[in-house]
C-alpha cells in the first residue's frame, strides 16, 4: 500500500474519510484525549519523529502541537494519538476493502463499550465496529468516533438510566 502524505492525511481528516482502529481508540480514552484533539494534533501540528513498527514495519509518526487552547498537551499524549491512527490509514471506501490490509470482505458489527467508572461510568451499546478476517484488524468509523463524542457530551439528555450489575477484577495473590 502506497505510504500517504501528510497532506493526503490531512484531507481525509477534513472530509472524514478515514478510520480508527480500536487499539488507537483505547489509547485515546487512556490519555483523556478526543477525536477533535486526534484532529486538531494532525490539521495543525508538526511531525517531530517517524518511528518503524518493528512487526508490522508501518512507519509511525509522532507529531506535536505547540500548546492547547485550554492547558499544555502532555507530548506523551500527542505522540500515541498520532501514532495509533497513522497506521490505519489509507482509509476504508464504501466497496468495503479492508483500510489495513486492503482486502475485500470487512465485517460490521455492533460493539457495546464503557467509558470512564465509578460514577462516571458510560456505556454505549450497537457500537459499529469494522472488523477484518483476513489481518484480525478492528476498526471505528471517523464518523462513529465523532457520534461516540457527541454521546459522551450529551449524556445527561440521551442516556438512560439502568440498573446494570458492575463488578471488579479481583486479583489473587496465590
Ligand atoms: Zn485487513
Amino acid at each position: 500500500m502506497a505510504k500517504p502524505t501528510i497532506s493526503q492525511i490531512r484531507e481525509c481528516i477534513r472530509s472524514l474519510n478515514y478510520v480508527v482502529s480500536i487499539h488507537a481508540a483505547e489509547e485515546l480514552d487512556d490519555d483523556n484525549l478526543t477525536i477533535d484533539d486526534l484532529e486538531n494534533i494532525i490539521l495543525t501540528g508538526k511531525i517531530i519523529e517517524c518511528q518503524r513498527d518493528t512487526r508490522t514495519q508501518e512507519i509511525k509518526c509522532v507529531s506535536s502541537v505547540a500548546s492547547r487552547s485550554k492547558n499544555e498537551m502532555p507530548k506523551s499524549s500527542s505522540k500515541s494519538g498520532l501514532s495509533a491512527t497513522s497506521s490505519s490509514l489509507p482509509p476504508t471506501s464504501p466497496s468495503q476493502l479492508c483500510a489495513s490490509c486492503g482486502q475485500p470482505g470487512v465485517r460490521l458489527r455492533n460493539v457495546t463499550r464503557s467509558f470512564g467508572r465509578g460514577p462516571l461510568l458510560l456505556v454505549i451499546e450497537d457500537i459499529p465496529l469494522w472488523t477484518c478476517p483476513h489481518c484480525g484488524e478492528s476498526y471505528f468509523t471517523a464518523q462513529t468516533l465523532h457520534e461516540i463524542e457527541r454521546i459522551k457530551a450529551l449524556r445527561k439528555s440521551v442516556a438512560v438510566e439502568r440498573p446494570i450489575p458492575v463488578a471488579m477484577f479481583q486479583v489473587s495473590c496465590n
